[in-house]
């Protein structure tokens, strides 16, 4: 799901826009960091309290703000490379790995873990400080955790932002974070994963706005703009082709009469003011009686014709 988002898509748009923002200021940086290590970080323990961190990313744009992040505001150094899946259509997927030294580092920055007297290390359950009482923080974690776990559809096909929780305590602090920035989102569950979620279309403005989106706000203004356009188009048409298939239908009938009066008692039998309109509509059922009446010699008014027409039909109902 994540990587096909990636790309053209509406989606994949947000993510570009939102890998070339500002880096921000230093709290903010370690909350973007925060949120993508909680998001796409994997820990591994290598016994005696050694740990390494390795991030799992499949948007490039993403994974090159997360490797400048580290070095910017950690001075760690990661290594990148990536792997290509054949089961899901050779989909990339981008490897960061910190060393040991650098790995304990950025653990203690963000409070995952703790020194202890004898240089032993704890690990902690963390949820993120700065940015449960921080607006800026607040921001920088809902749009790393959006790069590192996030899709927005295409707003031409529907209104749907969502955050994939790695677990549940991320997503707590996911519905906590959007409630304190007044863009409450709700959870469900999603084969064992808790998935936080935006539904309404404002809600979902205001959250891309939240992250610094704004490009992706006007663009969604937009596709919302032409939306309702091409639906009120949409509605028009249809009272149009409604219309005018009623009047073909009665073009028909009046064709239909004209062909029982040439029938049963000849064209010749009528007076030459019908004779002509009664050819007319013979030869031409797809006209409307505007246009019949343009081709007669003199014009006729719209009016002329439909009363020429009715005497036709009431002449033919006399046959009968
Ligand atoms: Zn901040």
């Amino acid at each position: 799901m994540k990587g096909r988002e990636d790309g053209p898509t509406f989606s994949g748009r947000v993510k570009e826009e939102l890998v070339r923002l500002p880096m921000g200021k230093s709290c903010c940086q370690l909350s973007e960091i925060q949120a993508m290590t909680q998001t796409s970080g994997h820990l591994s323990f290598r016994g005696r309290g050694r740990i390494l961190v390795q991030y799992r990313m499949e948007n490039t744009g993403a994974v090159r703000r997360l490797f400048q992040l580290l070095k910017t505001r950690l001075g760690v150094s990661p290594s990148l490379h990536y792997t290509q899946t054949r089961k899901l259509g050779g989909r990339r997927t981008w490897v960061l790995t910190l060393g040991e030294e650098d790995s304990r580092a950025l653990l203690l920055a963000l409070h995952m873990i703790e020194t202890d007297e004898d240089g032993g290390t704890t690990m902690k359950r963390t949820v993120p400080r700065h940015p449960l009482t921080r607006q800026c923080c607040r921001r920088a974690f809902l749009r790393g955790a959006f790069l590192g776990a996030g899709t927005v559809s295409n707003p031409e096909k529907g209104y749907h932002l969502e955050w994939n929780a790695e677990d549940d305590r991320l997503a707590e602090t996911l519905v906590r974070l959007t409630e304190k920035s007044d863009i409450p989102a709700k959870t469900f569950v999603r084969r064992g994963r808790q998935v936080v979620y935006l539904k309404e279309a404002d809600r979902i403005a205001g959250m891309l706005a939240l992250m610094g989106a704004s490009g992706s706000v006007l663009e969604m203004e937009n596709i919302r703009i032409k939306r309702q356009t091409r639906l009120r188009a949409a509605r028009a048409a249809n009272c149009d082709e409604h219309n005018s298939e009623k009047m073909l239908d009665a073009a028909m009938r009046q064709a239909e009469a004209c062909r029982n009066i040439s029938l049963q008692v000849g064209l010749f039998t009528l007076p030459p003011a019908l004779r002509e309109i009664a050819r007319a509509r013979m030869e031409h059922p797809e006209m409307s009686l505007t246009e019949l009446g343009e081709m007669m010699e003199p014009k006729l008014s719209k009016s002329a014709v439909n009363h020429r027409l009715r005497r036709l039909m009431e002449i033919a109902e006399g046959l009968e």
